[in-house]
């Protein structure tokens, strides 16, 4: 039997289920246009530390949160350590093309390209030409241009093009086949890492992650340059190399969130196996109840296009049906023409997407084979009678009150796509929520008491019209106090006493 419930999410027109992250760049610099992708839908930004100097990452922020301070709107900001990536170093022009069959040398001297014969070419970490050998592959970006390493004399490395194409400026390169021995965050990366935490970053991406232990460095790192031995920002493991993939479980234990990095991901493996990897990733996520990222090429398109194509539009849903909990767009804004169009392209996809899931969801009853999630929180733990009590009973939203983001976070996991209005009074933690799939989060003066959660949460509900007279809504109280004792959450009718 079909139930009945006319709820749509896109009535709601303040509701975000899935973040959009906006990677900055120089297509999208200036007040002017990051008000255009906050109104189009960006709920996060992205600041490659891979390009820019920390003056211009610091303009950017001081931008971003005028931009959100403005339209009363809370703006995230993720800080993409670059880890042992390695890239060109500048290059002439727009770009030099490398045609197959040509001969060219990886010279640890290099600082500039130029178009010349035999081609020099230099990248960032020159100390990693040392792991080279013959027969290895080097790979420029993104596997679109293919070298093999031939020889190595005097620190240099000669290469023949195996497959030719134009490089330019700062372009990724791939050594699958050298083990690269290095330690991790590197001295760039712990700078970066302390600037995010002294300019109040709301979370860190890191780069490369090979196993756990990178992530525990970083983690110790972090509490250091706190000063308060606390972890004052949450970690998102970029999944990227094969190392990670085998170390998937224990790697998601370390961390915050994980980004499924497909680009360098494509590179390192073979792109076949891509979808299957994040798949399984978003799988483990969910059962761990962390939020998952797919990133790279998700409207790739739209760099020189002002619509996807339909691929990228499955492409997107399929993350979201899912269970991803943010889409990525990397060049598309920071170096397409189309940044806003392509923002406002991945809202629309995003929007669709939800809709469709929640009506499905309702017709089929309730009995939809959605993404498999465990109940969080311990039996009998008020999370985890709120998620059984929203489950069973024919509320519109939960309403959370979450001074750390852990309660929002872990009611976001639920699977029957009921939205969570999550309070806290800390405002980077309404910042850091905004990653939580399905949660909308409002900060407040102060938690509300016990006692008045219920009106509370009846009034911001209404506000957002999220809920009208008839309607439930399910009202958890505040974390517990001192004496350890919490009200068990309610089910509050709207319109009526109590
Ligand atoms: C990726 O490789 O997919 C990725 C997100 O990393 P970056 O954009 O930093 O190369």
């Amino acid at each position: 039997m079909v139930a009945e419930h006319p709820f749509q999410f896109d009535e709601c027109n303040e509701h975000f289920r899935t973040a959009i992250i906006a990677t900055l760049g120089p297509a999208s610099s200036g007040p002017d246009v990051l008000g255009r992708l906050v109104d189009a839908g960006a709920s996060m930004f992205r600041l490659n530390f891979s390009h820019g100097t920390l003056e211009e990452h610091g303009q950017t922020l001081k931008e971003l949160r005028a931009v959100s301070h403005e339209r009363d709107v809370p703006v995230a900001v993720l800080g993409d350590l670059s880890g042992p990536k390695i890239r060109l170093v500048k290059v002439e022009g727009d770009g030099v093309e490398l045609q197959e069959g040509m001969d060219v040398i990886f010279d640890p001297t290099c600082t500039l390209v130029l178009q010349e014969e035999p081609t020099r070419l230099g990248c960032s970490l020159p100390r990693v030409l040392e792991s080279i050998e013959p027969g290895q592959r080097v790979l420029i970006d993104d596997g679109h241009v293919r070298l093999r390493a031939t020889g190595c004399s005097n620190g240099c490395v000669q290469c023949s093009v195996e497959t030719g194409g134009r490089i330019s400026t700062h372009k990724g390169i791939n050594l699958p086949d050298s083990g690269l021995m290095i330690d991790m965050p590197t001295e760039a990366d712990r700078a970066c890492a302390a600037w995010a935490i002294e300019q109040g970053l709301d979370w860190l991406a890191m780069s490369f992650v090979r196993t756990a232990a990178d992530i525990e460095s970083l983690d110790a790192h972090l509490r250091v340059c706190a000063g308060s031995g606390k972890r004052l920002i949450p970690i998102i493991a970029k999944m990227e190399v094969p190392s990670a993939i085998e170390h998937a479980a224990s790697i998601i234990d370390a961390a915050d969130a994980i980004m499924v990095a497909r680009g360098d991901l494509g590179v390192e493996l073979d792109f076949a196996q891509v979808p299957a990897i994040q798949k399984h990733l978003l799988s483990l996520c969910r059962d761990a109840g962390i939020p998952c990222v797919i990133a790279t090429q998700m409207l790739q398109s739209m760099i020189e296009s002002p619509t996807p194509t339909r691929a990228e539009a499955s492409d997107v849903a399929n993350s979201i049906f899912d269970g991803a909990d943010g889409v990525m767009l990397s060049g598309e804004t920071a170096v397409g023409q189309y940044p806003v169009e392509a923002v406002a392209a991945m809202n629309r996809i995003t929007r669709a997407t939800e809709t469709s899931m929640r009506t499905m969801h309702l017709e089929s009853g309730g009995d939809l084979e959605a993404p498999r999630c465990e109940l969080p929180g311990a039996p009998g733990s008020p999370v985890h009678m709120a998620w059984t009590m929203a489950r069973e009973s024919n509320v519109r939203c939960i309403v959370v009150p979450s001074s750390s983001g852990r309660r929002a976070r872990l009611l976001s996991r639920n699977n029957f796509l009921l939205p969570v209005l999550a309070l806290s009074p800390e405002e980077r933690v309404v910042r850091r929520m905004l990653l939580y799939r399905g949660v909308t989060p409002v900060q407040v003066d102060s938690m509300p008491a016990a006692e008045d959660m219920v009106e509370t949460a009846e009034r911001l509900v209404r506000d957002r019209g999220w809920a009208v007279d008839g309607d439930s809504i399910l009202v958890m109280a505040d974390e517990p106090g001192p004496d350890g004792s919490e009200p068990d959450p309610v089910v509050h009718r709207l319109g009526s006493e109590g």
